[in-house]
């Protein structure tokens, strides 16, 4: 039987990286599949947001994912901070998860990098709570964007590991999965690589962006002075523009776009007035949504509490097994 986990971190606002990279799946997904979404509370820890900062943006996803089309008596759209099964999985597989290979993961490695002066074991050990994510639920099919590649290829690792050590086939193998068959990566405003928060808020397009902000990103984005002879390739700047007009504007307009660059005709500013304006179509619907469903808590308080109920009696009953297998038998 297939079922459908996947997970996103409460860092602020969602952007449309995320929304292209998991969100329209999840949508997709849960009229076909039992599914569990969750907001990755936990995993945000290892940033270390102020308790207040920590609510705001989990109140935030949990608004976002309703006003995006997430229905939470079709699927379980659940609080990983309300599953404590989670953490405990997370602990049995910490046992057989190795330095090594765990140091070898790229987003540590970049992680590691960038901020070098707060390289906790929570990060070192994130694909560890991301393969307890999945597997609590026995997922097989994880709908990410292409950055989680790696990870999920871990999950599969720690669950065949399990098996093989309990021999046992309790946890099927996950896979990754995108409604377009490749996995997504947005580009950011900014020129470097995925659109991602710790690029800065200017890498960054949001479901909730205020129409003039967004405008003002875009119409700021990074370009180049053009092609220096018919046929060059575009700079990674330009060609990120390209990618995002893929996402929102008709194939004539991105055709128009990509025969001007080819002739060398193209006006840039033309270019990003043309993507600030489908881009303002595209999330403006979800602006008001948004903030209709902030101020509702009483809505908000519903769907958290079905949903940790229904995510509670999954897990519980893999941790049964998960225990039995260790070899944990009660004296009473
Ligand atoms: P995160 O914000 O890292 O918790 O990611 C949540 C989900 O959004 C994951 O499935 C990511 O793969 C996806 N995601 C985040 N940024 C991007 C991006 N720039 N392009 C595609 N998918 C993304």
């Amino acid at each position: 039987m297939e079922t459908v986990v996947s997970g996103i971190r409460p860092t602020g606002m969602l952007h449309i990286g995320n929304y292209f990279g998991a969100v329209r799946n999840f949508i997709q997904l849960q009229e076909s599949y039992p599914c569990f979404f969750f907001i990755a509370d936990f995993h945000s820890l290892t940033t270390h947001p102020t308790p207040g900062d920590l609510h705001g943006s989990v109140k935030r996803v949990l608004a976002e994912y309703l006003a995006a089309g997430l229905d939470p008596e079709k699927s379980t759209l659940y609080l990983q901070s309300d599953v404590p099964e989670v953490t405990e999985l997370y602990l049995y597989l910490n046992m057989n998860a190795y330095l090594g290979e765990l140091e070898r993961v790229s987003s540590f490695k970049e992680k590691a990098r960038s901020q070098p002066d707060n390289i906790n074991a929570g990060l070192l050990t994130y694909p560890v709570l991301m393969a307890a994510d999945i597997l609590l639920h026995k997922g097989t099919r994880v709908p990410v964007g292409k950055d989680q590649e790696q990870h999920l290829e871990m999950a599969r690792t720690f669950g065949n590991r399990f098996n093989r050590l309990y021999q046992a086939e309790i946890f099927p193998e996950p896979q990754a999965f995108s409604e377009t068959k490749e996995l997504v990566k947005v580009p950011g405003l900014t020129g470097a690589g995925k659109m991602s928060k710790s690029a800065g808020e200017a890498d960054c397009i949001y479901l909730a962006d205020p129409a003039d902000s967004l405008n003002k990103k875009i119409m700021r984005a990074k370009t180049d002075s053009g092609p220096a002879a018919p046929g060059e390739q575009p700079s990674q700047a330009v060609q990120n523009l390209f990618d995002l007009m893929h996402l929102v504007c008709s194939s004539e307009v991105c055709a128009h776009y990509r025969e001007t660059y080819n002739l060398g005709t193209i006006r840039y500013g033309d270019m990003k007035k043309q993507l600030a304006e489908d881009m303002e179509r595209f999330i403006a619907p979800w602006r008001e949504k948004i903030s209709d469903i902030l101020a509702d808590d009483a809505l908000l308080a519903r769907t958290a509490a079905l949903g940790a109920e229904k995510a509670r009696a999954s897990a519980a009953a893999t941790l049964q097994e998960v225990r039995s297998l260790i070899g944990f038998r009660k004296f009473y």
